[in-house]
């Protein structure tokens, strides 16, 4: 097909004749929701307006498939007081398809936790209708809502009708991007913290990174009640703080019996016992369970599988891992350890988390190279430079790989083992005082 096939036969009754899709048409055919059938339902019943951007927009796009090529390209919109927040999107085939010549995008902030009422969806939807081409994405992958399909003139107006509802935009370009955190504790009882006021906590601190782009490249945070990792913290996010506890799991050991009465002894076995990663699980003769503890890792699997039997302990707290990321330089990265356990209950506890939070944003800011994420930046002068400079002391659950580690050193090992000791002394002595 030439590129003048999209131009659409001739109208015949003052309407725009609809551009061939063939190739997109063939993204409708698997078993999944198409985006493609999406926004050909917004051209065939969207506002008159909306109809015509959204042929035209299918156009261009059919012919990208056609030809291989991307036909956007990048310039400079924003609004007042902002630096970033706005995609800015032209089109190169323009004169092929004028209706959708200008396809920014606005990225906005979710409310944490993903909790909306319809009236604020459908609010929502009006704006986008009335200022914008009526395509919203819930969410981008940093948990952004994204409104596609935006011109220029109207972009400021779409963004005061939003933030007249108490939304605003979030992040874009070499700043603190928009923050996600799972659905938490309003709807979920493995839920070890409160994501909400962690996530707001955190990144009402940090606003001004996000709307006025000042760091070497993007920084994520993002929050998840519990090693489910529901919002993928641990390898999509340069500040990951995961639920978990320190004392036991729960269990109650009739519904233990209950489960194995009704699934089985070798499908308890199975799923559960030989499927824990430390082998800290055994199946009694009178099917109870024993939990080895010490052994635990907190991976959460056989309290998803037994979720009536066991549940996380009662002494909650985070996990802080840094510099997971997907493939840059270095290739993917998971998060580092690097606070195995800290409580967040009191006021207090939330200070610090932000202003270790702010801690980090400031390390990065200083010592990161343009267009290197934290993780690489702890890849290449080493992690105990990084622990070093953001006064985290080293603590043995931060190693994965003993061997491989290159802060464990033999020369420094009974070093930091001592040191390490004489921090747990001082913790147990400080809690046994306060009791
Ligand atoms: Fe094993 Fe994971 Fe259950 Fe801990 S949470 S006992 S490591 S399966």
């Amino acid at each position: 097909m030439k590129d003048g096939d999209h131009a659409g036969d001739k109208p015949e009754t003052g309407k725009p004749a609809i551009h061939p899709t063939p190739h997109l048409d063939q993204l409708e055919d698997g078993p999944w929701p198409s985006f493609v059938t999406g926004i050909k339902k917004l051209r065939d019943e969207g506002s008159q307006n909306n109809q015509l951007v959204m042929n035209d927009l299918l156009g261009q796009l059919d012919m990208s498939y056609e030809n291989r090529m991307g036909y956007w390209k990048g310039g400079a919109v924003s609004v007042f007081g902002y630096g970033g927040g706005v995609i800015p999107r032209f089109s190169e085939v323009a004169d092929k398809f004028p209706e959708s010549k200008e396809f920014h995008t606005l990225r906005v902030m979710p409310p944490p936790g993903f909790h909306y009422t319809t009236d604020l969806l459908r609010n929502m939807a009006d704006i986008w209708e009335e200022h914008g081409s009526g395509l919203i994405a819930f969410h981008g992958q940093s948990g952004d809502i994204m409104f596609q399909g935006c011109t220029t003139e109207n972009t400021q107006k779409a963004f005061d009708a939003l933030n007249k509802i108490g939304f605003d935009l979030g992040g874009a370009g070499p700043a603190l991007r928009t923050s996600m955190s799972c659905v938490g504790a309003a709807r979920c009882e493995q839920s070890c913290f409160d994501e909400q006021r962690a996530l707001r906590g955190v990144i009402n601190n940090l606003l001004d990174e996000m709307h006025r782009p000042a760091l070497p490249y993007k920084f994520k945070f993002k929050f998840s009640g519990c090693a489910n990792d529901c919002v993928n913290a641990i390898h999509r996010s340069d500040m990951a703080v995961i639920g978990t506890w320190r004392d036991d799991i729960k269990i109650n050991q009739e519904k233990v019996k209950e489960h194995v009465a009704e699934k089985g002894r070798k499908y308890t076995i199975d799923t559960v016992v030989s499927m824990c990663p430390t082998r800290a699980i055994s199946l009694n003769d009178d099917d109870t369970i024993e939990i080895d503890n010490k052994s635990c890792v907190r991976c959460m699997h056989c309290i998803n599988v037994m979720t009536k039997a066991l549940s996380p302990g009662d002494d909650k707290g985070v996990s802080i891992l840094v510099g997971g990321k997907r493939s840059l330089k270095v290739g993917d990265l998971m998060g580092i350890m690097v606070i195995p356990f800290m409580k967040l209950e009191t006021d207090e506890d939330f200070e610090t988390l932000e202003t270790l939070a702010e801690d980090m944003v400031e390390f990065f800011a200083d010592n990161a190279l343009e267009h290197e994420r934290i993780g690489e930046t702890i890849d290449r002068i080493g992690l105990p430079a990084f622990l070093e400079a953001m006064e985290i002391d080293v603590d043995p659950n931060m190693v994965a790989h003993p061997t491989t580690s290159s802060y464990v050193r033999t020369d420094d090992f009974d070093e930091e083992a001592a040191k390490w000791f004489e921090r747990k002394a001082q913790e147990a002595g400080l809690q046994i005082s306060a009791e």
